[in-house]
């Protein structure tokens, strides 16, 4: 089975965002931990999870993916900012443990100047405080587009902050198709030879949510904007054999493209 949805708003909690999912076509879904420029998170609701849970049990929803706030930056040069990381993500995974086996992915972050082995060691420095064996939750490395100083561009970075974590279990990466692109791997022209690529640097076990995002950009361009499936540089072919991969078959594949409801119910079932 396909499991495909998209980006849906938190804000009235988990059992409306099931509903929301289901009535586009969709069997799994991505949210905000909190408003994605950062700020206070809501309270879980234990009666909201409660009904969520028995709702995506009978409509087969399957493994869900939280997304922390784009603000979030564990390699800052700024104490203040990396403080701001820590307790955000420490928090936001207390929360998840109300959803346990679901995923949290997060931008990995930019060093600004500090150069990629030091933004390397921070972020790792991180996990390894929060990260361990009783914890519920898969936290996911987002691969990026390498714009500016963001770490995550390429596959051997993702690779040297999991090399250095200690509870590597509780570790894995989310893949999103308009950054790995913008990034500079050619998904259009060999989505087999990317993935081989993956497979030997970080490991294809690794590999625990897809991105599905179409890019306003040209191949190699760094830049990170995403576009509707089929009216970027991706195209809606070359995205359609990602979600269709064998290799990729069972994970969540989550839209994170510029869209209504409407629109993405519409993106669902092309590539359904
Ligand atoms: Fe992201
Ligand atoms: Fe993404
Ligand atoms: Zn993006």
């Amino acid at each position: 089975m396909i499991h495909i949805g998209c980006h849906l708003s938190s804000s009235r909690g988990f059992l409306h965002m099931g509903k929301e999912a289901v009535s586009i076509g969709a069997n799994t879904f991505q949210f905000f931990t909190r408003n994605p420029r950062g700020s206070k998170a809501k309270e879980i609701d234990p009666k909201d999870v409660e009904a969520y849970l028995a709702f995506a049990k009978e409509h087969e929803i399957g493994t869900i993916v939280a997304h922390a706030p784009y603000t979030l930056n564990a390699c800052s040069a700024d104490e203040k900012v990396r403080e701001f990381a820590r307790l955000t993500m420490e928090d936001d995974l207390r929360r998840m443990e109300y959803l346990p086996g679901n995923l949290y992915n997060f931008h990995p972050g930019s060093h600004v100047g500090q150069g990629t082995q030091r933004g390397i060691e921070l972020i790792s420095d991180l996990l390894n405080e929060l990260l361990s064996p009783d914890l519920h939750t898969t936290v996911l490395l987002e691969t990026m587009a390498g714009k500016g100083s963001e770490i995550g561009g390429r596959f051997e970075e993702l690779a040297a902050v999991m090399e250095r974590v200690e509870c590597s279990e509780k570790l894995g990466v989310c893949l999103d198709t308009c950054h790995v692109y913008d990034g500079g791997y050619d998904i259009v022209q060999d989505l087999d030879g990317v993935l081989e690529e993956f497979d030997r640097v970080i490991g294809l076990d690794r590999l625990k949510a897809v991105h599905v995002n179409d890019s306003k950009n040209p191949f190699a361009s760094h830049k990170d904007r995403h576009e509707k499936i089929g009216e970027g540089s991706l195209g809606l072919e070359a995205l359609y054999r990602v979600v269709h991969h064998p290799a990729l078959c069972g994970l969540p594949f989550c839209l994170e493209t510029p869209n209504e409801l409407d629109g993405y119910a519409a993106e669902i079932r092309m590539l359904r």
